[in-house]
């Protein structure tokens, strides 16, 4: 139903408004049919309903708002109608999801693997070789996780000329908004369910959201395998996190839900108050650690002192339930997502011949530098690609122009340095208009947007507790930004609309 969707950006929708050479056309104007006093309702709605629902992150213009609970709230930035995306494009996403799961399992399994894969970017990436040497480190002691838990995020963007569903990475460690996702979705039925009417769209249409309650569960479950009733779930923060709440709703689900502690300590003061029993049990002031959630750890900026690093190694000896572990952690780095996408390189960690098709079809094209025929291709046409450093976080990438420049730059500092990058294919999803509305205020932009969903994977030997999906995250960006953070300002939260 054509009329169904007026208001609403139509990605993955692209048939209709695409034009034969395939330059895809803005299907609306921006305030078709939507009177500008329905629209000023609604935003004032929106604000109303963040509010009384804490779907809210730490305002920048409060000191404190990173620090105190409670302290400088501002909504979270969002998107005033949900995305409209393809059921099938959307399910397909979903289904690749206990795969990649089952594919992270595995690869952290083979050492030797994650350490060959890595050896010559550790050579001229800082941050990445730390993270190899702990690594070493439990390769060298035999040290096993026999209870392993995976809270990830697959993130895809939809190639607008293709129409394929494309992989723009997996994250391993700290995927943020679990607790806010849901949220998102649930307002956006709420809008549905009152101005839908007006709209002419059906707020069922928006695919239920359980992220928080399903990781909360993931957390208990691998907390209860653990089996220490007085033992607590430690998230590793930042010193300071504006995005705090998303994770305040996880603590308060398990608090509520399943009877579980949890307790926030920054790397530092783990260094300060952490110590391993001899049998391995991880006592944070005397408190036994069950399970360890890093929402903090996967940059550099974490580790500003060695005290930072001791801590991490001194969680990595524990017995405690860490996720991610290194090898986990490890398995997320894009230069192993490259060394994926290389021919025969997923049929040595998965079986089913279809899953590895299902995967393969997700993979953008990426190389890794030493690869001179696509050098030179890229040197052609740098706008086509998109030059990644082995960080995570958003704001690290190059593009554009720059890609040629950091290139010619590297391979003056001699080949090597070359090797802390790969290069990914440059996605071009469809761009339509949107309603964003951040820090109260309301902007009509053009926009794309990327689907993440999250998945939990929690094992115990050979005794597979969890592999599923957890419900999904989409963000949505000013189509002329490169860069996707919601909590740096580049994105919006948002959900998706089924067609
Ligand atoms: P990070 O781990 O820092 O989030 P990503 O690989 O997700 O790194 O890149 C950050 C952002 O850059 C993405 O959210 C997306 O908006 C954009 N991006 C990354 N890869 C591509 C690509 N191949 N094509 C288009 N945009 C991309
Ligand atoms: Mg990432
Ligand atoms: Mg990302």
């Amino acid at each position: 139903s054509s009329a169904s969707s007026t208001f609403l950006p139509k990605h993955g929708k692209s048939e209709e408004i695409d034009t034969q050479d395939g330059n895809s056309i803005i299907p609306i104007s921006l305030n078709e049919g939507v009177s500008s006093k329905l629209l000023q309702k609604m935003v004032h709605d929106a604000l109303v309903w963040c509010s009384l629902h804490g779907l809210v992150v730490g305002d920048k213009n409060n000191q404190r708002s990173g620090k105190v609970p409670g302290v400088g709230i501002v909504h979270a930035p969002i998107a005033l109608l949900p995305m409209s995306f393809a059921q099938r494009h959307f399910l397909q996403a979903c289904e690749l999801t206990p795969i990649f799961n089952e594919l992270v399992d595995r690869v952290s399994l083979d050492g030797n693997f994650l350490q060959d894969s890595l050896s010559r970017t550790k050579k001229v990436d800082a941050f990445t070789s730390r993270l190899l040497d702990i690594h070493s480190k439990m390769l060298e002691t035999n040290k096993k996780e026999e209870i392993r838990l995976g809270l990830h995020r697959s993130d895809y963007m939809l190639d607008a000329q293709s129409k394929d569903l494309l992989q723009i990475e997996l994250n391993t460690i700290s995927c943020s908004f679990p607790g806010l996702s849901c949220l998102v979705s649930e307002f956006h039925r709420y809008l549905l369910n009152h101005y839908g009417g007006d709209l002419k769209l059906d707020s069922t249409r928006v695919p239920e959201n359980m992220a928080s309650t399903r990781y909360a569960e993931a957390l208990a479950k691998a907390w209860k395998e653990y089996n220490n009733a007085r033992a607590v779930i430690m998230i590793v923060v930042q010193t300071e996190e504006r995005n705090m709440y998303d994770q305040h709703w996880l603590c308060s689900i398990l608090k509520e839900k399943y009877g579980v502690m949890t307790i926030q300590k920054t790397l530092a003061e783990i260094a300060t108050e952490g110590r391993l029993q001899p049998d391995g049990t991880l006592l944070i002031n005397d408190q036994v650690v069950a399970v360890i959630y890093f929402r903090a750890g996967y940059t550099p900026n974490d580790y500003p002192s060695e005290s930072e690093w001791s801590a991490r190694l001194l969680m990595e000896q524990s017995t405690a339930i860490k996720c991610p572990s290194i090898s986990y952690h490890l398995a997320g780095t894009k230069k192993i997502q490259q060394e994926l996408a290389k021919p025969n390189v997923l049929e040595r960690f998965l079986d089913d011949k279809d899953d590895v098709t299902k995967l393969r079809k997700c993979f953008a094209g990426l190389w890794s530098l030493d690869d001179s025929k696509i050098m030179k291709d890229v040197m052609e046409r740098p706008e086509l690609f998109v030059l990644k450093p082995q960080r995570e976080g958003g704001g690290n990438n190059i593009y554009g122009d720059d890609v040629k420049q950091m290139l010619l730059k590297l391979q003056k500092e001699g080949s090597e340095e070359l090797a802390a990058y790969i290069l990914m294919q440059r996605i071009f999803p469809t761009e339509s208009p949107a309603f964003l509305v951040q820090d109260g205020i309301l902007h009509e932009e053009h926009v794309i947007s990327e689907l993440g969903i999250y998945g939990a994977y929690l094992r115990n030997k050979d005794k597979v507790i969890v592999n599923e999906q957890c419900g999904y995250l989409t963000r949505t960006k000013v189509s002329s930004s490169n860069e996707g953070g919601v909590v740096a300002g580049f994105a919006v939260l948002d959900s998706v609309y089924l067609t």
